[in-house]
Order: C-alpha cells, then sequence, then structure tokens
C-alpha cells in the first residue's frame, strides 16, 4: 500500500490537547511551555501538605507570568474554591475562568471600586480602618453580602489593620456580621524555617483568630505550608509553589517544575581570541570561541542581571544537550551563548537552545541574576510563543 493510501486509524490519531498563544514557533525568538498538569500536581501535593485545611491558589500577576486563564481554569477544574489576585483587572480575568469560585483581592479596595467588586462577585482583602468604613458603607446601603477578607498585619507593616483593632472591631464584626468572610495575615520569612518572626506572627494570629471563632482563617503562603500545623490555619494560599519554584530554600525542591524556556538561535559565529562579545565589552574571548547567538532578551523579561562578564559568570543556557555560559550581557533581544566546547556542528541556526528546563531551574536563573524566582516568574515576556500543556 503506498504511503498515501494509509487510513488514519482512530487510535493513532496524536492527542494534541496542547493549547497555544502569541506568534507561531516558527517565528518566536522564544517558546514558552506552560506545564499544567505539573501546577495541578502541584497544587494537589501542597493541599495533602495541610489536609483538612482548605488549599486556594494565588494567581495575581498573571498567574506568576504563566497566564491567569488557563491556569484558573485548570485549578477550578481539580476542585479550587478560592484564588487570590492583586487588583480588579485580575479579578475580571479570573472570573472568565472560574465563575463560581471566591476571588479575593489582595491589593484591597481602592476609593470608589466597591461597585465594581459587587459586579464582579470579587472580595477586596480590606486592609485598613478606612477601607473598612467604605466597604462598610457600600454593603449596607446596597444591602451586598458578597463577602470580603479582613487583613490583619502580624509583623510585614505594610497592609492589615493592627492585631489590636481587630480585637477591638471583633464584638462588632459577629454581632452585625458584616460580610467577613476571611480572616487573614501574612508571613515576613516563611522561606526562612527558623526565623523568629515565623514564631511570633503565628502567636499573635491565633490570638486574634480566638477572637473571630466561625470565620475562616488563613496565614500561609507556599513557604508557611512547610513550616508545619500551627501555620496551616483553615486556608493556605500558595503563589510561587504552584508554579514550580522551590518553597524551602536550601532544601530539594519539593515542586514539580512547570515552566520551560526555550529560544531560538538565530546564527553562530566564531569570535577570535581576544575579542569582547556585547555591549560595554566587558566579557572577553578567552580563547578562540563560538558564539550560539539566541533571539530573547531582556525585554522578554530574561534578567539582564543573568548576564556574564570577565569578572562574573552569569546563568548557563542548554545546547545541544550541555550546558553552556552566557557570553557578555544580556541584550534587550538577544543573549550570546559561548557553545565552544559543543562539537562542531552541534550547535545550528534556528535550533533552540533551553534557558530554563529540567536541568536549569526558574531558582537557577535567579540565583545567577541576583533575584529570587517570583521576579523570574512575573518577568516572562510577552513575545514567546506559549505552549499549555495540558
Ligand atoms: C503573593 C501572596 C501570597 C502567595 O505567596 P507565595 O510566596 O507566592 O506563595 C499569599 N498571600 C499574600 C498576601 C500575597 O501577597
Amino acid at each position: 500500500m503506498a504511503l498515501t493510501d494509509t487510513p488514519i486509524q482512530p487510535d493513532q490519531t496524536p492527542v494534541t490537547d496542547s493549547v497555544t498563544a502569541g506568534p507561531p514557533a516558527a517565528e518566536a525568538g522564544g517558546i514558552l511551555t506552560v506545564d499544567l498538569s505539573a501546577i495541578e500536581a502541584n497544587w494537589r501535593a501542597l493541599g495533602r501538605r495541610i489536609m483538612p485545611s482548605e488549599c486556594a491558589a494565588v494567581i495575581k500577576a498573571d498567574a506568576y507570568g504563566c497566564g491567569i486563564e488557563p491556569v484558573a481554569a485548570r485549578l477550578v477544574k481539580a476542585g479550587c474554591k478560592t484564588f487570590f489576585v492583586a487588583d480588579l483587572l485580575e479579578a475580571r480575568r479570573a472570573r472568565t475562568a472560574a465563575p463560581d469560585a471566591a476571588i479575593y483581592v489582595l491589593n484591597g479596595l481602592l476609593p470608589g471600586t466597591a461597585p465594581a467588586f459587587a459586579a464582579l462577585r470579587a472580595r477586596p482583602v480590606i486592609g485598613s480602618m478606612v477601607e473598612l468604613a467604605e466597604w462598610d458603607a457600600f454593603c449596607s446601603g446596597q444591602q451586598w453580602r458578597g463577602g470580603a477578607a479582613l487583613h490583619v498585619d502580624t509583623g510585614m507593616n505594610r497592609l492589615g489593620i493592627t492585631a489590636n483593632d481587630a480585637a477591638a472591631l471583633a464584638p462588632r464584626i459577629r454581632s452585625e456580621n458584616h460580610g467577613i468572610t476571611l480572616l487573614m495575615s501574612h508571613l515576613v520569612s516563611a522561606e526562612v524555617q527558623n526565623h523568629p518572626l515565623n514564631e511570633r506572627q503565628i502567636a499573635l494570629f491565633r490570638e486574634v483568630r480566638i477572637l473571630y471563632r466561625g470565620i475562616t482563617s488563613s496565614l500561609s503562603n507556599s513557604s508557611g505550608i512547610f513550616l508545619g500545623n500551627a501555620a496551616h490555619c483553615d486556608m493556605a494560599r500558595p503563589g510561587v509553589a504552584l508554579y514550580g519554584v522551590n518553597p524551602t530554600p536550601g532544601r530539594s525542591n519539593p515542586m514539580r517544575p512547570v515552566i520551560e524556556l526555550q529560544a531560538r538561535i538565530a546564527q553562530v559565529r566564531i569570535v577570535p581570541k581576544g575579542e569582547t562579545v556585547g555591549y560595554n565589552a566587558g566579557w572577553t574571548a578567552k580563547r578562540q570561541t563560538r558564539l550560539a547567538v539566541v533571539a530573547v532578551g531582556y525585554a522578554d523579561g530574561y534578567l539582564r542581571a543573568a548576564g556574564a562578564s570577565d569578572a562574573a559568570p552569569g546563568a548557563d543556557a542548554i545546547v545541544a544537550g550541555k550546558r553552556c555560559p552566557i557570553a557578555g550581557r544580556v541584550s534587550m533581544d538577544l543573549i550570546a551563548v559561548d557553545v565552544t566546547d559543543l562539537p562542531e556542528g552541534s550547535a545550528r541556526r534556528g535550533d533552540l537552545a533551553t534557558l530554563v528546563g529540567d536541568e536549569i531551574s526558574v531558582d537557577d536563573v535567579a540565583a545567577a541574576a541576583g533575584t529570587i524566582g517570583y521576579e523570574v516568574l512575573t518577568s516572562l515576556g510577552k513575545r514567546y510563543h506559549r505552549v499549555y500543556r495540558a
């Protein structure tokens, strides 16, 4: 039988349940793959750790760069009932993907926005007495009972009412039922296991919780989940760990990696010994050097601080299966990778180099750039061809 006559067997039809976005892969300088099943697995693993407490999901900052809509939709399917975003725009996007979920807005109530919260059925995280007053006025005027969180500051000194104010308010909140559906606080240093603030915040929040008995309480972010039962309360709010960043720095990463970032090789070139590479001539070829120039740069969110100079190495990339160092500065749209040690011809124009993947984690890139995985993820750019792996 001729090849063209081969009938398509239903059971051989490829299962293409991936969804793509952005420019076509062939035209994009970079390809970002987000593994939604890994996000779900991470959410389930965190949920098992805090059982029987509820596991919510923080999807602010475009779900840490991974995409609010696909991430929220996947977690809704997995059974997630509560989401946290930073602002109303994110709440609106989350609402399209999670029509029935509780959506809390962490930055709270900006002046005059209460009607927008009600229209979206979103819940402000009330962080000051004036916000509470404005929300109360709206709720009693409109008979709105859509819920809100009360944020109690236990040491961050950023948002949240004081523990004293929370204590003073408790009888009023209980008798008048202001529609407070969640009592929360936020840990300052949860990723440092023995940080003295952890114990202090847990203890202070416990004192407040007792006064708000019957209202769901929440303290832990991703790292807080690993501080033990006392930090779990009724609900945890993991963010970064869902997306594969290590919530226990210094120990092995219990989470599954979620993103892969590949960059297209635009050209391969030889640089003579003694020449410099890139802006400001801070990286010198110590030998005749073969470079793979890839089409991803800091405008794509690949942090400029991850570049290399003669004084300090930068991050690595995987090219043709081998780890190769970045040469010179990260430019706006390009990065040079030193592929001299690869067999000649193994890195070719059009090939893909891996900037983040199984062998180079988000945390590795963050360390090379002197920052944290959060910043690497939330910087992920808009020019990539995106693949959402189901
Ligand atoms: C961002 C945020 C979280 C999630 O923190 P991760 O460290 O990413 O898990 C939880 N709670 C609040 C108040 C936050 O702002």
